[in-house]
């Protein structure tokens, strides 16, 4: 007999592996105690793993599998106990999607033979194929990833490989205002799942556990592969063709917008990312054919770069930079997470504050609630990209740490120094009032850099930048312009802004959570 491990990142039995049929052996189902108290994870992630993994071990069961469901201090430990008990032939493992996790798995797989491991296939670029893409590559861009992918895919391209429409990024037709946004009107909220008898027990155990971030109410997300593809119809029939002109508005008080709300189902395995890709292209190709709804180009190229370019990429420079990419703190930043991070009340940034509260409620914010609120204030704020990780990886409920790490320490921070990106995403006051509405209901004034309810995000900007000349940062090219304004800046008044960050960064509470974060655990 022959043991196929599931782990938390294939929760479906559409995405992993398993034999053809029952009777060939068992399933290991493991849950890690150990994973589990690594991190302060949001109660709703903990919720969404452990009812997808026991929806999955009911639905194999159902069709006759016969499932070993253990619950161990690591995943390799489980597997150890599961050979010690059973005894198969070989335990199969698809490769693990965590740098942690895979090292256990190997480590165990070099003192035991009988544990195989198979490369991992929910992605759709392998690490080998990406590392060969990257080699002698003296800048990897995701554009130009993107472009590769979009031909060897054979998505969105014409007969002689180019791409269909004329151009591979139509982004210069999105980025439409939160003014805008309000003015078009807003979709009606992603469909929720109601919970059944196995949520709502994993919910009992989930409300036990001390020491979690956020609480499980209003838990509505995915957890079986029916549920994840209900969701993607949704998405597909209602947010998706406005999805590009939207993507970077924020509202206040809204979470979704017109974003398709996939990425915890992504991420753990209930749906793959062509089948995603494939059902947005056909919707277009409905639109079309005249047999369905329009959906603009500029959606459907926007969400498809997002998964088969951007999703793919980051799981690419993960497994190409890790393990010490962790480390990577390119401006040296050491200042403590800011408390505020697990207690939006504490400031009065309205934007900060929204989008902390969101995290708090749903274990979700949009990226640019991600990119342009909560790393540019922690960078603005000369927080240590790796604490900063470390609190998106615990807070997101799609937050795995080959996705969140490259997104927080390369595109959010440029903590790796513009192995990712392409310049630092930081941003003043003037940025968020043009993307979002929420300096109308804040106590800062976003049009005054000095004195007197003057926007944080003004002299933290100011100064950061003239950290970076003083420096003598390589921030990249695109970043030159505003380095050139900053020369403008009248003497006294940059000193004033100086001042002012002081104070500020005086007045932060730091992290006081107490949790000692331990990576590798699992
Ligand atoms: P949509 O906006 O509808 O996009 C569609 C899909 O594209 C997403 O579901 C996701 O699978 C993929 N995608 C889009 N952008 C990215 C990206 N930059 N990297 C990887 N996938 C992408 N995404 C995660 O899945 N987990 C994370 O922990 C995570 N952390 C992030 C941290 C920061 C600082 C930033 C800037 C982005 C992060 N992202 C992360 C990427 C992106 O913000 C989320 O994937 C997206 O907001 C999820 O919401 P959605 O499903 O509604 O996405």
């Amino acid at each position: 007999m022959r043991t196929w491990f599931i782990g938390p990142w294939e929760l479906s039995s559409a995405t992993a592996i398993l034999p053809a049929s029952p009777r060939e052996g068992r399933v290991l189902l493991v849950e890690s105690t150990g994973k589990g108290a690594a991190l302060p994870w949001h109660r709703w992630k903990l919720v969404l793993v452990l009812s997808a993994l026991r929806h999955l071990k009911a639905e194999l069961e159902a069709q006759g599998f016969v499932v070993d469901h253990r619950v161990a201090p690591s995943y390799a430990e489980g597997i150890r106990a599961h050979l010690a008990e059973h005894a198969p032939e070989a335990v199969t493992v698809q490769a693990p999607a965590e740098w942690g996790i895979a090292q256990s798995i190997a480590a165990l797989a070099r003192q035991e033979a009988r544990v195989r491991l198979e490369p991992d296939r929910r992605f759709l670029t392998s690490r080998e194929w990406f590392a060969g893409w990257a080699k002698g590559r003296k800048l990897l861009r995701m554009e130009d990833f993107y472009r590769q992918q979009r031909r060897r895919l054979g998505i969105l391209v014409d007969g002689n490989g180019d791409p269909v429409g004329g151009q591979w990024n139509l982004d210069r037709e999105n980025r439409e205002s939160a003014k805008a946004l309000r003015a078009h009107g807003l979709p009606a909220a992603p469909v929720a799942f109601p919970h059944d008898e196995i949520t709502r027990k994993v919910i009992r155990l989930v409300d036990g556990m001390p020491g979690h971030w956020g609480s499980t109410a209003g838990f509505d997300l995915p957890v079986t592969r029916a549920q994840a593809l209900a969701a993607l119809d949704d998405f597909v029939a209602h947010r998706l063709a406005d999805f590009g002109p939207y993507e970077d508005a924020m509202l206040a008080g809204e979470t979704y917008l017109y974003h398709s709300r996939l990425s915890a189902a992504m991420n753990v395995g209930l749906l793959h990312p062509r089948e995603i890709a494939d059902r947005a292209v056909a919707a277009w190709e409905r639109g079309v054919a005249g047999t369905g709804p329009a959906v603009p180009l500029q959606s459907l190229e926007g969400f498809v770069r997002q998964v088969i370019g951007w999703r793919e990429y980051v799981n690419g420079i993960y497994w190409l930079a890790m393990p010490d990419y962790r480390a990577r703190n390119y401006f040296g930043f050491s200042r403590p997470l800011p408390q505020l991070f697990w207690e939006p009340e504490r400031t009065d940034l309205a934007c900060v504050r929204d989008s902390v509260r969101m995290v708090r409620d749903t274990a979700y914010a949009h990226h640019i609630h991600r990119l342009m609120v909560l790393c540019n204030f922690a960078n603005l704020t000369l927080t240590d990209p790796r604490r900063l990780s470390d609190w998106f990886w615990a807070a997101f409920a799609d937050a795995m740490e080959w996705v969140e790490l490259p997104n927080v320490v390369g595109m959010g921070t440029f903590g790796d120094g513009g192995l990712l990106a392409s310049k630092p995403y930081v941003s003043s006051a003037a940025y968020l009032q043009r993307m979002s509405d929420y300096c109308g209901g804040c106590r800062y004034d976003p049009k005054r850099r000095t004195g007197e309810g003057a926007c944080p995000f003004n002299y933290l900007y100011w100064s950061f930048l003239d950290d970076v000349r003083r420096g003598g940062f390589d921030v990249g090219q695109r970043m030159a312009l505003v380095l050139k304004q900053l020369e403008k800046l009248p003497a006294a008044e940059l000193a004033a802004m100086r001042a002012e960050r002081e104070a500020f960064l005086a007045s932060l509470a730091p992290d006081a959570s107490g949790w000692t974060f331990a990576h590798d655990q699992g």
